[in-house]
Protein backbone atom coordinates (compact mmCIF):
# COMPACT_ATOMS: atom_id res chain seq x y z
CA UNK A 1 0.00 0.00 0.00
CA UNK A 2 1.98 3.04 -1.28
CA UNK A 3 -1.20 5.83 -0.49
CA UNK A 4 1.12 8.36 1.69
CA UNK A 5 4.05 8.60 -0.82
CA UNK A 6 5.05 12.46 -0.81
CA UNK A 7 3.51 13.00 2.35
CA UNK A 8 5.48 13.46 5.89
CA UNK A 9 4.37 11.77 9.13
CA UNK A 10 5.80 13.58 12.79
CA UNK A 11 5.54 10.81 15.29
CA UNK A 12 6.54 12.09 18.73
CA UNK A 13 8.12 9.32 21.00
CA UNK A 14 8.74 7.78 17.81
CA UNK A 15 12.10 6.11 19.05
CA UNK A 16 10.46 3.01 20.45
CA UNK A 17 7.49 1.24 21.20
CA UNK A 18 3.67 2.22 19.54
CA UNK A 19 5.49 5.50 18.14
CA UNK A 20 8.08 3.59 16.11
CA UNK A 21 5.30 0.91 15.30
CA UNK A 22 3.45 4.01 13.63
CA UNK A 23 6.39 5.34 11.86
CA UNK A 24 6.92 1.50 10.51
CA UNK A 25 3.47 1.71 9.10
CA UNK A 26 3.65 4.98 8.01
CA UNK A 27 6.52 4.58 5.88
CA UNK A 28 5.63 0.88 4.63
CA UNK A 29 2.60 3.24 3.00
CA UNK A 30 5.56 5.50 1.54
CA UNK A 31 5.67 8.34 4.06
CA UNK A 32 8.68 10.54 4.78
CA UNK A 33 9.26 10.61 8.34
CA UNK A 34 10.21 12.73 11.14
CA UNK A 35 10.85 10.82 14.27
CA UNK A 36 10.91 12.61 17.51
CA UNK A 37 11.57 11.87 20.82
CA UNK A 38 13.44 12.81 23.86
CA UNK A 39 15.88 9.72 23.96
CA UNK A 40 18.36 11.48 21.40
CA UNK A 41 20.84 8.01 21.98
CA UNK A 42 17.85 5.76 20.45
CA UNK A 43 16.80 8.16 17.41
CA UNK A 44 19.51 7.70 14.75
CA UNK A 45 19.57 3.79 15.14
CA UNK A 46 15.30 3.66 14.72
CA UNK A 47 16.00 6.43 12.00
CA UNK A 48 18.19 4.11 10.14
CA UNK A 49 16.34 0.98 10.42
CA UNK A 50 13.05 2.96 8.84
CA UNK A 51 14.95 3.99 6.24
CA UNK A 52 16.36 0.49 5.03
CA UNK A 53 12.88 -1.07 5.32
CA UNK A 54 11.14 1.39 3.50
CA UNK A 55 13.39 3.34 1.48
CA UNK A 56 11.81 6.92 2.23
CA UNK A 57 13.23 9.84 3.78
CA UNK A 58 13.58 10.16 7.59
CA UNK A 59 15.34 12.29 10.24
CA UNK A 60 15.63 12.42 13.82
CA UNK A 61 14.76 15.38 15.75
CA UNK A 62 15.85 15.19 19.60
CA UNK A 63 12.62 17.16 21.10
CA UNK A 64 11.06 17.32 24.89
CA UNK A 65 7.42 17.44 24.21
CA UNK A 66 6.85 19.14 27.44
CA UNK A 67 8.86 21.87 26.14
CA UNK A 68 6.05 24.21 23.88
CA UNK A 69 9.96 25.57 22.40
CA UNK A 70 10.80 22.10 21.26
CA UNK A 71 7.81 21.57 19.50
CA UNK A 72 8.24 24.96 17.29
CA UNK A 73 11.68 23.93 16.73
CA UNK A 74 10.44 20.31 15.41
CA UNK A 75 7.90 22.08 13.29
CA UNK A 76 10.44 24.59 11.86
CA UNK A 77 13.05 21.35 11.21
CA UNK A 78 9.99 19.43 9.45
CA UNK A 79 9.09 22.39 7.12
CA UNK A 80 13.18 23.09 6.39
CA UNK A 81 13.55 19.54 5.30
CA UNK A 82 10.52 18.67 4.09
CA UNK A 83 8.54 21.53 3.40
CA UNK A 84 5.27 19.78 4.52
CA UNK A 85 3.43 18.28 6.98
CA UNK A 86 0.80 15.87 7.53
CA UNK A 87 0.34 13.64 9.44
CA UNK A 88 1.31 14.76 13.30
CA UNK A 89 1.09 11.38 15.78
CA UNK A 90 0.94 13.31 19.02
CA UNK A 91 2.14 9.79 20.80
CA UNK A 92 4.49 10.25 23.21
CA UNK A 93 3.75 9.61 26.73
CA UNK A 94 4.83 8.23 30.54
CA UNK A 95 2.81 6.63 33.18
CA UNK A 96 3.46 6.86 37.43
CA UNK A 97 2.39 4.86 40.40
CA UNK A 98 0.67 5.69 43.42
CA UNK A 99 -2.49 6.58 45.40
CA UNK A 100 -4.03 10.17 43.83
CA UNK A 101 -3.40 11.31 47.31
CA UNK A 102 0.22 10.08 47.33
CA UNK A 103 1.22 11.02 44.23
CA UNK A 104 4.20 14.42 44.00
CA UNK A 105 3.10 17.87 42.59
CA UNK A 106 6.22 17.10 40.44
CA UNK A 107 5.24 13.47 39.36
CA UNK A 108 1.70 14.88 38.43
CA UNK A 109 2.94 17.53 36.64
CA UNK A 110 5.84 15.59 34.84
CA UNK A 111 2.99 13.39 33.46
CA UNK A 112 0.48 15.81 32.70
CA UNK A 113 3.07 18.35 31.02
CA UNK A 114 4.27 14.74 28.79
CA UNK A 115 0.93 13.07 27.94
CA UNK A 116 -1.94 16.21 27.72
CA UNK A 117 0.67 19.27 27.37
CA UNK A 118 2.63 17.22 24.68
CA UNK A 119 -0.32 16.80 22.68
CA UNK A 120 -1.31 20.08 22.86
CA UNK A 121 2.15 21.28 22.34
CA UNK A 122 1.95 19.45 19.08
CA UNK A 123 -1.26 20.99 17.91
CA UNK A 124 -0.38 24.55 18.46
CA UNK A 125 3.16 24.14 16.91
CA UNK A 126 1.88 22.36 13.83
CA UNK A 127 -2.02 23.48 13.29
CA UNK A 128 -1.53 26.82 11.82
CA UNK A 129 0.95 26.12 9.01
CA UNK A 130 -1.12 22.43 8.23
CA UNK A 131 -4.34 24.84 8.24
CA UNK A 132 -2.61 27.16 5.71
CA UNK A 133 -1.70 24.88 2.98
CA UNK A 134 -5.63 23.58 2.84
CA UNK A 135 -4.36 20.56 2.17
CA UNK A 136 -5.99 17.39 3.49
CA UNK A 137 -3.92 15.93 6.86
CA UNK A 138 -3.98 14.12 9.98
CA UNK A 139 -3.60 15.13 13.75
CA UNK A 140 -3.96 11.53 15.70
CA UNK A 141 -3.38 11.33 19.12
CA UNK A 142 -2.50 8.16 21.35
CA UNK A 143 -4.41 8.58 24.15
CA UNK A 144 -5.04 4.87 26.39
CA UNK A 145 -7.92 2.87 27.53
CA UNK A 146 -7.05 4.82 30.89
CA UNK A 147 -8.20 7.71 29.36
CA UNK A 148 -11.81 5.84 29.05
CA UNK A 149 -11.95 4.17 32.25
CA UNK A 150 -11.58 4.92 35.99
CA UNK A 151 -7.82 3.60 36.61
CA UNK A 152 -6.28 3.22 39.88
CA UNK A 153 -3.40 4.04 41.26
CA UNK A 154 -2.07 6.10 38.10
CA UNK A 155 -4.56 9.03 38.62
CA UNK A 156 -1.84 11.68 36.80
CA UNK A 157 -2.14 8.87 33.70
CA UNK A 158 -5.92 8.62 34.25
CA UNK A 159 -6.05 12.31 34.23
CA UNK A 160 -4.03 12.76 31.49
CA UNK A 161 -5.46 10.45 28.81
CA UNK A 162 -9.29 11.43 29.68
CA UNK A 163 -7.79 15.22 28.58
CA UNK A 164 -6.66 13.93 25.30
CA UNK A 165 -9.70 12.27 24.77
CA UNK A 166 -11.33 15.31 25.27
CA UNK A 167 -8.82 17.48 23.31
CA UNK A 168 -9.37 15.67 20.82
CA UNK A 169 -13.14 15.32 20.31
CA UNK A 170 -12.69 19.21 20.48
CA UNK A 171 -10.05 19.75 17.89
CA UNK A 172 -12.32 17.39 15.68
CA UNK A 173 -15.82 19.76 16.18
CA UNK A 174 -13.48 22.72 15.24
CA UNK A 175 -12.02 21.88 12.34
CA UNK A 176 -15.34 20.08 11.07
CA UNK A 177 -16.89 23.74 11.84
CA UNK A 178 -14.51 25.28 9.86
CA UNK A 179 -14.55 23.05 6.89
CA UNK A 180 -11.14 22.40 7.43
CA UNK A 181 -9.29 19.23 5.47
CA UNK A 182 -7.92 17.94 8.52
CA UNK A 183 -9.04 14.96 10.38
CA UNK A 184 -8.63 14.07 14.35
CA UNK A 185 -8.37 10.22 15.61
CA UNK A 186 -7.72 9.14 19.28
CA UNK A 187 -6.41 6.27 20.18
CA UNK A 188 -7.10 4.35 23.32
CA UNK A 189 -5.23 1.28 23.05
CA UNK A 190 -5.10 -1.61 25.83
CA UNK A 191 -2.39 -3.55 26.54
CA UNK A 192 1.08 -3.18 24.00
CA UNK A 193 4.05 -4.98 24.24
CA UNK A 194 6.03 -2.03 24.74
CA UNK A 195 9.50 -1.49 26.34
CA UNK A 196 7.40 0.70 28.97
CA UNK A 197 4.57 -1.43 29.22
CA UNK A 198 6.57 -4.34 29.69
CA UNK A 199 9.03 -2.70 31.74
CA UNK A 200 6.51 -1.39 34.30
CA UNK A 201 8.22 -2.75 37.44
CA UNK A 202 11.56 -2.22 36.55
CA UNK A 203 10.61 1.30 35.33
CA UNK A 204 8.29 2.87 38.13
CA UNK A 205 8.76 0.55 41.45
CA UNK A 206 11.11 3.09 42.76
CA UNK A 207 8.14 5.27 43.43
CA UNK A 208 5.68 2.10 44.81
CA UNK A 209 4.68 3.13 48.72
CA UNK A 210 2.27 0.06 48.81
CA UNK A 211 1.81 -3.59 47.65
CA UNK A 212 -1.24 -2.63 45.63
CA UNK A 213 1.38 -0.11 43.33
CA UNK A 214 3.75 -3.20 43.25
CA UNK A 215 0.70 -5.77 42.39
CA UNK A 216 -0.44 -3.07 39.70
CA UNK A 217 2.93 -3.14 38.29
CA UNK A 218 3.63 -6.63 37.99
CA UNK A 219 -0.08 -6.86 36.71
CA UNK A 220 0.44 -4.36 33.67
CA UNK A 221 3.88 -6.22 33.00
CA UNK A 222 2.52 -9.26 32.42
CA UNK A 223 -0.44 -8.38 30.59
CA UNK A 224 1.46 -6.37 28.52
CA UNK A 225 4.35 -9.19 27.80
CA UNK A 226 1.19 -10.60 26.34
CA UNK A 227 -0.43 -7.78 24.77
CA UNK A 228 -0.68 -6.69 21.30
CA UNK A 229 2.70 -6.24 19.19
CA UNK A 230 3.62 -2.40 18.80
CA UNK A 231 3.63 -2.99 15.01
CA UNK A 232 0.69 -4.78 14.24
CA UNK A 233 -0.88 -1.19 16.82
CA UNK A 234 0.87 1.07 14.33
CA UNK A 235 -1.18 -0.66 11.18
CA UNK A 236 -4.21 -0.24 13.46
CA UNK A 237 -3.70 2.97 14.30
CA UNK A 238 -2.94 4.56 10.78
CA UNK A 239 -6.15 2.00 9.32
CA UNK A 240 -7.64 3.94 12.36
CA UNK A 241 -6.60 7.26 11.11
CA UNK A 242 -7.72 6.21 7.26
CA UNK A 243 -11.03 5.56 8.19
CA UNK A 244 -12.40 8.08 10.41
CA UNK A 245 -12.22 11.56 11.92
CA UNK A 246 -12.69 10.40 15.21
CA UNK A 247 -12.06 7.61 16.34
CA UNK A 248 -11.81 5.30 19.66
CA UNK A 249 -9.74 2.27 19.28
CA UNK A 250 -9.35 0.47 22.43
CA UNK A 251 -7.87 -2.46 21.43
CA UNK A 252 -8.93 -6.61 22.96
CA UNK A 253 -12.43 -6.27 22.00
CA UNK A 254 -13.63 -3.35 19.23
CA UNK A 255 -10.30 -1.74 17.98
CA UNK A 256 -12.80 -0.27 15.53
CA UNK A 257 -15.51 1.33 17.12
CA UNK A 258 -16.28 4.78 16.38
CA UNK A 259 -16.72 7.20 19.09
CA UNK A 260 -21.01 6.80 18.43
CA UNK A 261 -20.74 2.91 18.36
CA UNK A 262 -18.90 3.48 21.44
CA UNK A 263 -21.68 5.42 22.87
CA UNK A 264 -24.00 3.21 22.36
CA UNK A 265 -22.42 0.03 24.24
CA UNK A 266 -22.09 2.66 27.45
P1 LIG B 1 7.64 3.52 25.07
O1 LIG B 1 8.31 3.91 26.33
O2 LIG B 1 8.00 2.24 24.43
O3 LIG B 1 7.75 4.70 24.01
C1 LIG B 1 7.54 6.02 24.42
C2 LIG B 1 8.58 6.89 23.77
O4 LIG B 1 8.31 8.23 24.21
C3 LIG B 1 10.02 6.55 24.22
O5 LIG B 1 10.86 6.42 23.09
C4 LIG B 1 10.42 7.74 25.08
O6 LIG B 1 11.81 8.05 24.99
C5 LIG B 1 9.56 8.84 24.50
N1 LIG B 1 9.35 9.94 25.43
C6 LIG B 1 9.14 9.88 26.78
N2 LIG B 1 9.06 11.13 27.28
C7 LIG B 1 9.20 11.99 26.24
C8 LIG B 1 9.20 13.39 26.12
N3 LIG B 1 9.09 14.18 27.19
N4 LIG B 1 9.36 13.93 24.89
C9 LIG B 1 9.52 13.15 23.80
N5 LIG B 1 9.55 11.81 23.86
C10 LIG B 1 9.38 11.23 25.06
O7 LIG B 1 6.06 3.54 25.43
P2 LIG B 1 4.79 3.11 24.58
O8 LIG B 1 4.12 2.06 25.37
O9 LIG B 1 5.09 2.89 23.16
O10 LIG B 1 3.91 4.44 24.74
C11 LIG B 1 3.56 5.28 23.64
C12 LIG B 1 2.22 5.92 23.94
O11 LIG B 1 1.21 4.91 24.02
C13 LIG B 1 2.17 6.67 25.27
O12 LIG B 1 1.43 7.85 25.13
C14 LIG B 1 1.46 5.68 26.18
O13 LIG B 1 0.80 6.32 27.24
C15 LIG B 1 0.47 5.09 25.20
N6 LIG B 1 -0.11 3.79 25.60
C16 LIG B 1 0.68 2.68 25.72
C17 LIG B 1 0.08 1.47 26.07
C18 LIG B 1 0.87 0.19 26.20
O14 LIG B 1 0.32 -0.82 26.66
N7 LIG B 1 2.10 0.16 25.78
C19 LIG B 1 -1.30 1.42 26.30
C20 LIG B 1 -2.05 2.57 26.17
C21 LIG B 1 -1.45 3.75 25.80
Amino acid sequence: MENCKGKVAIVTGGASGIGFGIAQAAARRGADIVLADIAADKLEAAAAALRDAAGVRVIGVPTDVADPGALDALAEATYREFGRADMLFNNAGISSIGASWETSLECWRKVVDIDLFGCIHGIRSFLPKMLESGEPGYVVNTASLAGLVPTPHMAPYAVSKHAVVGLSGSLAQELRMQGAPIKVAVVCPGYIATPQAKGSVELYSADAKSDIDLQILTTIGNAAEAGMKPEEAGEIILSAMEKGDFWIAPNGAPFRASIEDLHKEM
